[in-house]
């Protein structure tokens, strides 16, 4: 694979532009290039492998970065084939798409790069794959701005790419399986975690006892988990989740409290746990900036977020658009890479993909869907909230403010909201507050996607400079960005 983040060469043309070199994109990269298609792959990140595959800055120099990762060789082994097709695969690290513009088998893929992301770089392909990963969803409590309040992917990433802790004594909160990953990690690599908090219970796994048994490897990856976190002593508390941070200039300790299946906190549980970091995570989030403003359909998943519509062979709702990975529905990194395996082959014409690649990727979506649904946000977590708390950190709008809002200008819609509290507007465009202020007015599903808000023509803040001189000879037709 050639790595040609520092040329500056515009309006390269390849067969087919792969956004986002997680495990989704590389598999699918390797896939299509083994079958003769020419592959340009581009990454934000300095380095492929994603968010599971994060590896640390090579001016820390680690010895063995693989002693923080599961499935190690599985990137080693994509990494290798990549290797092998290299004079077909061009690696643009560091390269943030910010948009995709064209159709009909000439899209521009228009990225960021060069210091500070200032310098411009477009390229031209006949077919698109977005595998673009997935972000973290937040619910805000009291206190959660303070330092020391940190995402659980956020504090796996401290750890994996810059080798650092959040903290001394981390209590690991929120909801999901990656709750298990982030607190193993952390007390694998010296803090204390004196307990994992989880909002959903785990009983309701056992209605799912056929799909668990189909995904055997996720269980034994759940063992070992839950078998480190007894060697370290540490507590999971199901049904329990953080409602309040205190400290001063940062955390010094947390108030938990007791949940009802609806997520609303349980009066007279409450207690008080010390500690100097919270890696606190509600679940994750497929990232879609892209393809929606390309037009891609989007379904709902079993946890009330949206995710890339795709049929048998990965393909989205727009021609000549595909996608692999989180992207069409969180479900942990296997799936990332058989998703990318069948599209990689389907972009290269392979039209009949092996019936083990498809059957497997039937048992890992049924586990991402138990998943999603086991962890799904209850409806009563708004109740943990105080006026004061801030659910916009970007703008600091309260939750004092969406209520009034709500109740006293009646809007009923995050957009709504956002004209006239400015929720939402702020740097990361809503990426945070979305799904908290969606459920503060009373929309359906906590998710940005559901309530009518408009998609956004730049998936990243670009200098105006840059946008002026954008090339307006790239190539645009009616699957445009609007
Ligand atoms: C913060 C975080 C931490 C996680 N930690 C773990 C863990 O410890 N253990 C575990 O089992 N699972 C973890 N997961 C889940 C795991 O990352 C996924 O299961 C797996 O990596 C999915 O692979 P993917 O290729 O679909 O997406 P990702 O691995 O997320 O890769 C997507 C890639 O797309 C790139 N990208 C996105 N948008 C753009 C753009 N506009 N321009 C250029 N590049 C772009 C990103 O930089 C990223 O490299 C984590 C997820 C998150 C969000």
């Amino acid at each position: 694979m050639t790595n040609s983040a520092d040329a500056a060469g515009d309006h390269e043309s390849y067969d087919l532009a792969v956004v986002g070199a997680g495990p989704a994109g590389l598999a699918a990269a390797a896939s299509a290039a083994e079958h003769g298609v020419r592959v340009a792959l581009l990454d934000g990140a300095p380095q492929p492998g994603g968010q599971f595959y994060r590896q640390p800055a090579a001016e820390l120099r680690a010895e063995r970065p693989q002693a923080l990762h599961h499935h190690w060789s599985a990137f080693q082994h994509l990494l290798a084939r990549l290797d092998a097709v290299r004079e077909r695969v061009t690696l643009l690290s560091d390269h943030h798409v910010w948009s995709v513009t064209g159709g009909s088998g000439a899209f521009a893929v228009h990225a960021l790069t060069g210091p500070d992301q200032r310098q411009a770089r477009s390229l031209t392909a006949r077919q698109v794959l977005f595998a673009t990963g997935a972000h973290e969803r937040q619910l805000p409590f009291p206190g959660w701005t303070l330092p020391g309040v940190v995402g659980a992917g956020g504090a796996q990433a401290m750890l994996k790419a810059g080798l650092v802790l959040p903290g001394r004594r981390v209590l690991v909160a929120g909801s999901g399986p990656l709750l298990l990953a982030v607190a193993a990690s952390l007390t694998a690599a010296g803090a204390t975690v004196p307990l994992v908090a989880e909002a959903a219970g785990y009983l309701g796994y056992a209605r799912g006892a056929r799909v668990l048994a189909a995904n055997a490897g996720k269980l034994v990856e759940g063992a070992q988990h839950g078998a480190t976190l007894l060697r370290h002593g540490v507590r999971l508390r199901p049904r329990t989740a953080v409602v309040a941070a205190h400290g001063t200039d940062r955390v010094e300790a947390v108030t938990l409290a007791r949940l009802d299946a609806a997520w609303r906190p349980l009066s007279g549980t409450q207690w008080r746990v010390p500690c100097d970091a919270v890696a606190v995570g509600h679940g994750l989030v497929p990232q879609l900036e892209l393809p929606l403003e390309f037009g891609c359909h989007t379904r709902r998943l079993p946890d009330g977020s949206a995710a890339l519509v795709v049929d048998a062979a990965q393909r989205t709702t727009v021609p000549g658009v595909w996608a692999a990975g989180e992207s069409t529905g969180v479900g942990g990194v296997q799936l990332a890479i058989t998703e990318g395996e069948l599209a990689g082959l389907a972009v290269a014409g392979q039209n009949t993909a092996p019936r083990s690649l498809l059957r497997r990727r039937s048992r890992q979506r049924a586990f991402a869907d138990l998943m999603a649904a086991r962890h799904a946000p209850g409806s009563g977590w708004t109740q943990w909230l105080d006026d004061a708390t801030e659910v916009c950190r970007c703008e600091e709008v309260t939750a004092r403010q969406v209520r009034d809002a709500v109740a006293e200008l009646g809007a009923a819609d995050q957009r709504t909201v956002k004209l006239l509290t400015r929720a939402g507007m702020g740097w990361c465009q809503a990426r945070m507050c979305g799904p908290a202020v969606a459920r503060l007015c009373g929309a359906p599903n906590a998710d940005r996607h559901d309530d009518g808000a408009p998609t956004r023509p730049l998936s990243t803040p670009v200098p105006l400079g840059l946008l002026a001189e954008c090339d307006t000879n790239a190539p645009s037709s009616e699957g445009a960005p609007r």
